[in-house]
Order: C-alpha cells, then sequence, then structure tokens
C-alpha cells in the first residue's frame, strides 16, 4: 500500500466538522499510515510537495455559501495536477447536491454523516478499491444518489467529537439531528429527525483526555436545542441536562463550561426559569443562545415553527430575571414576510435592546436541502439596512445579515 497524504481544506465555517473527521481519521487503526494535514491555506506548493511524495487526497466540507470559492479552487488544482489528485467533497452542500460537485471537478462525495462513510473512502483509495461500492458514497458511475436519510444514522458515542493527536479542537456535539422541521433549516435534511445524544459518559472520557493532552480549560457544546439534552428533542430534559452538566463540571483541570449559548442555541419554548435557575449553577455563559426568528406569529406558522412570539418573548424575559444575556436569533425577509413584518421584526430588535437583550441577525437564505430551497431570498429595503446598521454599530446587533443578503442572491441565482 503506498503511503498516502490527505489534505483537509480546512475553513472557519468547517472548523467543527473538520476537528471530528481528523479525531475519526487519527483513532481509526486501519488508516495509520495516511499523513493529515490541514493547513488553513492549501496553497499549490503545499499540494505540489504531497503529490512529489505519492498518492494525495485534497478534501473539501463544502457549505453553500462558499462553493464559487471552492469550486474556483478545485478547477485551479485539476488543471495543476490533473488525476494525481484525489479530490473528496462532504459538508452540507455536498450531501443536497452531489452533482453539482462532480461537475465542478470532485472525484467522490460524501452523504451525510461522516463519521463512517469518509474513513471507509479513505481506506478504499488506499486499496485500490472502488470507493462507489461504500453506501453513501457518490461517484462518477453512481447511478442512484442517495439522500442523508437513506443512509444508516452515526452513533455520536462510538466517535471521538474533536482530533487529540493533531490538536484540532472544538466545541462537543452533545445532540444531533432535530425532530422539528423549519422550513429555513437543513438540519432535518441532513442529520435527520431522530435525535441522537453523545452519552456523559463519553463527553466527561473526552473532556478529560482533552484537559490532559491539550490543555483545555474551558468547553463549548453543540446541539441545535441544548434544553432537550438526553430526550427526544420535543421536551425539556432538566434531570438529563443537570445531570451533564454536574458531570462536566466534575472533570478535573475543566475551569468553564458553556451551555446554550453561541454555537448552541435553546427554542423558547424549552427556556424556564427553574432550568435556568439549575445551570446558573454551573455554567460560565453570560448569554443565552435564544431562536426567535420572526416577531410574527403568521410568519413563524409559515415556517413551521412550532412556537410563538410570545413564547419567545417570555423565555427572554425569563433568561433577563435569571442574569443571562439573551442573544436572540432572528431571520430577516423569511418567505411570505411582508415589509411591515419586516419592519416589526427590526422595532422589536429595538425593543429587544432596550430591555438588555442583544440580537443575532440573519438574513434569509433559500439553503439547499431545506424546505425553503426554491423560495426567493431574503430582501432588505434601505430603511432596514440603516436601522440594522445603527443596531451593529451599537453593538446590540451581531451576525454575518449584511453579507446574508449578497450571498441569498447568490444561491438563488445558481439555481435558475
Ligand atoms: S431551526 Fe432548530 S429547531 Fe428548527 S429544524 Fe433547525 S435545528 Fe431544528
Amino acid at each position: 500500500m503506498d503511503s498516502h497524504t490527505l489534505i483537509f481544506r480546512a475553513h472557519s465555517s468547517s472548523r467543527y466538522s473538520l476537528a471530528a473527521l481528523v479525531g475519526v481519521i487519527e483513532t481509526d487503526h486501519r488508516l495509520t499510515e495516511i499523513a493529515i494535514e490541514a493547513p488553513i491555506e492549501v496553497s499549490m506548493n503545499t499540494i505540489q510537495k504531497s503529490v512529489a511524495k505519492g498518492p494525495t487526497i485534497l478534501a473539501h466540507s463544502v457549505m453553500s455559501t462558499q462553493t464559487d470559492r471552492i469550486y474556483k479552487e478545485v478547477r485551479e488544482v485539476r488543471e495543476r495536477f490533473e488525476n494525481s489528485v484525489t479530490i473528496i467533497g462532504g459538508g452540507p452542500h455536498a450531501s443536497a447536491r452531489p452533482m453539482e460537485l462532480l461537475e465542478n471537478g470532485f472525484d467522490y462525495v460524501v452523504i451525510g454523516e461522516g463519521e463512517q462513510t469518509f474513513p471507509e473512502l479513505l481506506w478504499h483509495l488506499m486499496n485500490d478499491k472502488d470507493p462507489i461500492e461504500i453506501n453513501g458514497v457518490v461517484g462518477e458511475t453512481t447511478q442512484d444518489c442517495p439522500i442523508p436519510r437513506d443512509l444508516a444514522p452515526v452513533d455520536i458515542d462510538a466517535h471521538p467529537p474533536f482530533a487529540l493527536g493533531m490538536n484540532i479542537v472544538g466545541p462537543i456535539e452533545v445532540t444531533r439531528g432535530c425532530p422539528y422541521s423549519c422550513k429555513f433549516c437543513c438540519t432535518p435534511f441532513l442529520t435527520g429527525g431522530r435525535v441522537r445524544n453523545r452519552s456523559i459518559d463519553s463527553v466527561v472520557h473526552w473532556l478529560t483526555q482533552a484537559v490532559e493532552k491539550s490543555g483545555f480549560d474551558r468547553t463549548w457544546f453543540l446541539s441545535p436545542n441544548a434544553l432537550s439534552y438526553g430526550g427526544r428533542g420535543r421536551t425539556v430534559e432538566e434531570d438529563r441536562v443537570e445531570g451533564l452538566l454536574k458531570a462536566v463540571t466534575k472533570v478535573e483541570g475543566l475551569k468553564e463550561v458553556f451551555f446554550g449559548s453561541f454555537p448552541s442555541e435553546v427554542r423558547p419554548e424549552f427556556v424556564t426559569r427553574p432550568i435556568l435557575e439549575m445551570m446558573k449553577e454551573y455554567v460560565a455563559n453570560k448569554t443565552l443562545q435564544i431562536g426567535l426568528q420572526s416577531s410574527s406569529n403568521r410568519v413563524l406558522k409559515l415556517a413551521n415553527r412550532h412556537h410563538s412570539v410570545e413564547e419567545g418573548l417570555e423565555a427572554i424575559s425569563a433568561a433577563l430575571d435569571c442574569d443571562f444575556i439573551p442573544h436572540v436569533d432572528m431571520i430577516f425577509g423569511l418567505p411570505g414576510e411582508t415589509e411591515k413584518e419586516l419592519h416589526e421584526s427590526i422595532d422589536l430588535c429595538y425593543s429587544l435592546a432596550e430591555m438588555g437583550a442583544k440580537t443575532h441577525g440573519h438574513v434569509f437564505m433559500p439553503l439547499p436541502g431545506s424546505a425553503y430551497e426554491n423560495e426567493e431570498p431574503g430582501r432588505l429595503d434601505t430603511e432596514s439596512r440603516k436601522l440594522l446598521g445603527e443596531l451593529s454599530r451599537k453593538k446590540l446587533l451581531t451576525g454575518s445579515w449584511s453579507t446574508q443578503e449578497s450571498m441569498a442572491e447568490n444561491l438563488s441565482s445558481r439555481k435558475l
């Protein structure tokens, strides 16, 4: 077997999945011969050196907002190195548009969760076997492309959450999958409606290792709805959340635990004063990330959000009463939103600021894989941009809303 090099094209938007995938590869005894590189910038020189040494695999995690840049890079690599580099794609956009990746120069695409499929694909490449025989890998000769829900769900406990060997660490994903079907979100398409939780034992195991090997002294968690940890996603699981927090705060050497703050989120109807009082006993975060999304019950209903504006405001009040600063996710320009409703959502951001909360603002993007993928992109009018800009300058609004408007247009134009 030739010694292979795997170059991960890292990007800030895919760093968490990179940490988990590198972790899986470095703990797979079949792949000990592979040399892994994950530089911030992959230059042609890096690839050239690797090609000179032996077979080279270049892996990209493809987000829908990154495709122009990635396809350009892939075309350049293809022109320069022809078939001496095998190019693999995975991630949200790859799962939703695998054929588009192949048309743009990728050799293979990993559909859905990568923990099992990706190492299997590497092993096949290292042993001159055809990766197309792997369920979840798509290539030039694939007849029927699977979609993520056709594939067996990964047991997240069976895999490391990050890569301690290469010291690529990040938040620990404690919950995967979501039973809700918000139409703007592609999580249900990508990871399914069945919720899987990383067990407390597994979280403690990896945190203990991270403290010992990487000098970790604080931790964050990834969950689409942190307060449902331990259950099936539809109910608050106070005992299980407390069990997790109690166990992780006992990990020796770990000084701070962040829970329910970015990059996690909580659904408003899960927020209660008792659970926040309990959390305060354990967590270091001063903020709570609450997904409200709109000030219009009509728009929330259209988006299949399954909670009301009133529940959102109640959650924000509860968080403030318990001394958390609510960071409230809002999406401007959701399908069906009228100009009046857009302005009311922005007015609400100003009211939130007066209450002591902050807004995390987004402009609606029709993401491939979401139920809204064929809808018009979110658009702001001049007045809305001005008002949001003012909030941003006062540091009462964060988020990528200002760049998402053009990203959303770009996504939409590529569907034509
Ligand atoms: S927005 Fe949150 S609650 Fe809704 S489907 Fe996505 S992950 Fe689930």
